[in-house]
């Protein structure tokens, strides 16, 4: 059963330098097309993520991972808990704030690499990486000449950049995806297996851009399914239960 979020006065923030902190998240779904039953999933989970910091969630599948980082994105409603964020100099509370204030966090604040790249027919790849920037007031020039860079790095052949990624194979979309991610410099982003569908060298380059991301003082949380990232990239690692 879901119930309200709590309003929280204020967070209790250790030190200047979190970019991130999560406070007794709780999320049971309800599936009441199944006679009503529920799944506790996230049962008072906290996370505090600094700057610089790159945190794994690691775990069983079905343990809860992904269900935390759409949590985190503020996509799922928590029944309750805090996700506090700090959003252009002031601290800011996800589950509390108006549609039009979670907008702009996301626009500016709180990056997603997503599993899966949402594709519109007939905007080419570069439009779509390109979208992000261009919200944020970047010229269509300079946009799209950031985004060629991130193509050309992610191997992305050219030929494909001017056609819309409806046909792409899965690790093309994916690298439409890390690339609308990483043009726009997110204080915090949150990664959902970016790596999955990338080759070897592929992978690397997914290394090595989160590995500047964090050299800038970018707080990450990632879901990484091979060990090679998680051990190259992250300091930490929350790990799931199998019956979080
Ligand atoms: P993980 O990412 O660790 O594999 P998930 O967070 O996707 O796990 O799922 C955790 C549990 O929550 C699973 O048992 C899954 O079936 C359930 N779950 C996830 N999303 C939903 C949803 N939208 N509605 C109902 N149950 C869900
Ligand atoms: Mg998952």
């Amino acid at each position: 059963m879901l119930t309200p979020a709590q309003p929280s006065p204020s967070p209790v923030i250790p030190s200047a330098n979190v970019r991130l902190q999560a406070e007794n998240l709780h999320k049971t779904f309800t599936l009441h097309n199944q006679g009503g039953v529920t799944l506790p999933v996230l049962a008072g989970v906290s996370l505090t993520v600094a700057a610089g910091d790159c945190v794994a969630l690691q775990g069983p599948s079905g343990s809860g991972k992904s269900t935390l980082m759409r949590a985190l994105y503020a996509n799922y409603r928590i029944d309750c808990g805090s996700i506090w964020v700090r959003h252009q100099g002031e601290w800011v509370d996800l589950p509390q704030l108006e549609p039009h204030h979670l907008i702009a966090v996301r626009q500016t604040t709180l990056g997603y690499v997503s599993q899966f790249l949402r594709v519109i027919p007939r905007v080419p790849a570069l439009a779509v990486a390109a979208e992000p920037l261009m919200r944020l007031g970047v010229e269509e020039s300079a946009a799209h000449d950031k985004i060629r860079q991130l193509f050309s790095r992610l191997h992305l052949p050219e030929r494909l950049w001017n056609l819309s990624p409806t046909t792409f194979s899965g690790g093309e979309k994916q690298r439409v995806n890390i690339a609308r991610a990483f043009a726009v410099d997110y204080p915090v982003l949150l990664l959902d297996e970016p790596t999955s569908a990338l080759d070897a060298a592929n992978r690397q380059v997914v290394i090595e851009l989160m590995a500047e991301r964090r050299a800038q003082g970018c707080a990450l949380v990632g879901i990484f399914h091979d060990d090679e990232v998680r051990s190259r990239v992250c300091n930490r690692v929350l790990t799931f239960g199998g019956d979080n």
